[in-house]
């Protein structure tokens, strides 16, 4: 028996199974129909491995659910951005929702529409803004009147019309993790909700302006409805008081945060949701987007890790293993805990808690302790479940580490679809000093500065 630990405890393997796509075939894990034992044997961990058939599913669930309120779907390219999983999804006829040049080029190069790209974020440059307006794109979601401005003149000097939504602040507390709440009045987000009609009115008079609608993203991981209700009602009253002051508004962009579940419980109620868009904002008669990230992609990505040591810790073993904090940050970042799934389902499960953790110089590099796993030794394998988002499109070098490979898998075939970096990637950029003199530039006054 297991004494009532102090630190949360997870049960390894929990969420395991209610994935179709991840389970057990002869005693090893398997992704589809390939066993990540083979895929480990020819790439070198730790690696993100994700199911294509996996995602296809969310996407194809999510737009039937979707259906009866005509919504369309951009992903959210942030919560993974490789290539192949745009192409996947655009292929599926997703949209793209990006926060900067990086994710439009991304977005393009894997072969979705520019029509169908919504440039988010706060703090476009006008580079960017020049980039996404010569490329052709949907919207941009503006974020404050200083960026309206900027995209007025970058319209302007190119000649071209920018089509443009408000995203408004509704100040609504979506009840999640702190660092992942976008839309309370204090967050750094979108246009307070009482600035919202006066900046709407100006928008529209602005000959390099196409004003299309309004916009809203109250954060991430939100598992609950009511947060969607309250902020979507916001959106259609200001609707409403724009349409009675003969302002337009054609279009309405109702954001992402679809919550998944890395533990036990239930899951996002996509139907509730569709419910929620339609009884909030259906009758308005807009042009509906949405732009889930996590919810699509998530629970499809496993970050396949080894055991490398195993020492006792005060009153507990800790394994660590070779996947660190830069490879999946959410643990560090926010808290969070993904589940363990052994690679090799061997041996009685141990009643000892491991506590997880990896091999970076930090003490917040620890993924959890976990109680029900098999005796881990060096070697061992281990996959960290619900990877797929905010994983690899967080990772860092940190600690020199290198960018770790990603595969897909699409039933009994496997890819690489990113290899790993190698340290000569990384020190290519670093180039030898070669000191300027400061003197030759003109407006440097040594002698006054002193
Ligand atoms: C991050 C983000 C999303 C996606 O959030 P998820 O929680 O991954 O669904 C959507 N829209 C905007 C504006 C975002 O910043």
């Amino acid at each position: 028996m297991i004494s009532e630990p102090a630190r949360k405890v997870h049960t390894a393997g929990s969420s395991a199974g209610k994935l179709a796509q991840i389970g057990y075939g002869g005693g090893s894990l398997m992704i589809e129909g390939v066993h990540l034992e083979t895929i480990a044997a020819e790439v070198a961990t730790p690696f993100y491995c994700y199911s294509a058939d996996a995602i296809r599913m969310a996407f194809r669930d999510l737009s039937e659910a979707l259906t009866p309120t005509g919504v369309s779907i951009c992903f959210a390219v942030k919560a993974n951005g490789n290539l192949s999983i745009l192409r996947l999804l655009a292929e599926l006829g997703s949209g793209m929702d990006i926060v900067s040049s990086g994710e439009l080029e991304r977005a393009l190069a894997a072969g979705a529409a520019a029509s169908k790209v919504i440039f988010s974020g706060v703090g476009k440059s006008k580079m960017e803004i020049a980039q996404a307006l010569r490329a052709g794109i949907r919207q941009f979601n503006v974020e404050s009147e200083a960026e309206l401005d900027a995209i007025i003149s970058v319209a302007k000097g190119l000649g071209k019309r920018a089509p443009v939504a408000l995203r408004i602040n509704p100040d609504v507390d979506a009840k999640t993790h702190a660092k992942i709440s976008t839309g309370k009045r204090d967050d750094k987000f979108g246009i307070a909700f009482t600035d919202a009609p006066a900046l709407y009115a100006r928008a529209a008079l602005a000959p390099e302006v196409d004003l299309v609608g309004l916009a809203v993203h109250i954060g991430s991981q939100i598992l609950d409805l009511a947060p969607y209700r309250a902020a979507f009602l916001r959106v259609a009253d200001l609707v409403e008081s724009l349409r009675n002051a003969n302002l337009p508004v054609r279009r309405l962009d109702l954001g992402g945060g679809l919550g998944i579940q890395y533990h036990q419980g239930p899951g996002f109620d996509v139907r509730g949701y569709a419910k929620v868009i339609l009884e909030s904002v259906g009758y308005l008669g807009c042009e509906l987007t949405v732009e889930p990230g996590r919810w699509l992609v998530g629970p499809a990505g496993l970050l396949i890790t080894q055991v490398l040591y195993v020492k006792q810790t005060g009153d507990h073993l800790t394994a660590i293993v070779d996947a660190g904090m830069n490879d999946l940050m959410r643990p560090a970042l926010y808290d969070a805990m993904h589940p363990v799934l052994p690679l090799r389902a061997e041996g009685p499960a141990q009643a000892k808690l491991y506590q997880v953790a990896g091999p970076v110089c930090e003490s917040s590099d620890v993924f959890g302790t976990y109680q029900g796993l098999p005796e881990l030794k060096p070697g061992s394998q281990l996959a960290f479940g619900c990877a797929g988002a905010y994983g690899a499109s967080m990772s860092s070098t940190y600690n020199a580490r290198d960018l770790v490979a990603e595969v897909l898998v699409d039933q009994d075939r496997f890819a690489l679809i990113r290899r790993r970096q190698t340290t000569q990637d990384l020190l290519a950029l670093e180039i030898d000093t070669k000191w300027r003199a400061a003197s030759e530039d003109r407006t440097f006054q040594p002698s006054r500065a002193v």
